[in-house]
């Protein structure tokens, strides 16, 4: 019987550890489940944890054209080490791209937070949306201490900006967990996080950041804390 039922998920994911939220995940909504990966340490956790225990979820990235050179060969790399994985890469559409530098500038994230959104919205939520167009729930690697809107991120949630169960199976996680499990499980990460990155997205968006400095003070380093989410991960009934 199925227990789609987001409050019974979510209750029965506390009692478990991450390998076996996926695999629970995956017995509930088997091909209806993705898997988005952007790249980061928590995603590549979770991309080796899917090699072991739930091998059939595509796992699909958002190519928006700007990221890092060390993303694409990490991502060639993962290829290469789980040939058994069901990768999917999305692209941003091309007219919608070329409309918006030919109008607003190639950086037009930089000149206001209208213009950062757009661009997010353009290179990141319209192809998620087409990723998500025929699954009935996705996975993700948000921790809750990421960032100030994330402090209050359950295992599983209503995610009502795409109308999809959304799984969080490291949200309780810390970045030592992380990274204890990389080490463990010899598991590839992109070699800008030993240059001081902690969470990477686009290259103009994405730089390093000082020790004490917050986690997410690396990215869109030039607006306020609480606003900065592209759009992907909003949850407006998550404080
Ligand atoms: Fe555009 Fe920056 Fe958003 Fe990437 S992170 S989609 S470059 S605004």
């Amino acid at each position: 019987m199925s227990i789609r039922d987001v409050s019974q998920l979510n209750n029965l994911a506390h009692s478990l550890d991450p390998l076996n939220m996926i695999k629970m995940a995956y017995d509930e909504f088997g091909a209806k489940i993705n898997f988005a990966t952007s790249l980061g340490e928590e995603d590549q956790v979770i991309t080796d944890m899917v090699a072991k225990i739930a091998p059939a979820i595509e796992i699909f990235t958002l190519d928006t054209g700007r990221l890092y050179p060390e993303a694409y060969t990490l991502m060639a790399k993962n290829k290469a080490k789980y040939a058994h994985l069901n990768f999917k890469t999305y692209y941003p559409d091309n007219q919608a791209v070329e409309q918006m530098v030919n109008t607003r500038g190639i950086n037009l994230f930089y000149e206001s937070i209208e213009n950062r959104k757009f661009c997010c919205r353009v290179r990141k939520v319209e192809p998620l949306q087409r990723a998500l167009k025929n699954v009935d729930a996705w996975m993700v690697g948000l921790r809750r201490d990421q960032a100030p809107t994330r402090g209050k991120l359950e295992a599983v949630e209503w995610d009502e900006s795409n109308n999809k169960i959304k799984f969080n199976p490291l949200y309780n996680w810390s970045l030592d967990q992380v990274r204890d499990y990389i080490k463990i499980n010899n598991v590839d990460i992109n070699p800008l996080h030993a240059l001081g990155f902690i969470s990477i997205g686009c290259a103009p968006c994405t730089r390093a950041i000082k020790p004490g400095e917050d986690i997410r003070a690396g990215r869109w380093w030039w607006e306020n804390p609480n606003q900065k989410e592209c759009g992907l991960h909003n949850n407006p009934k998550r404080p």
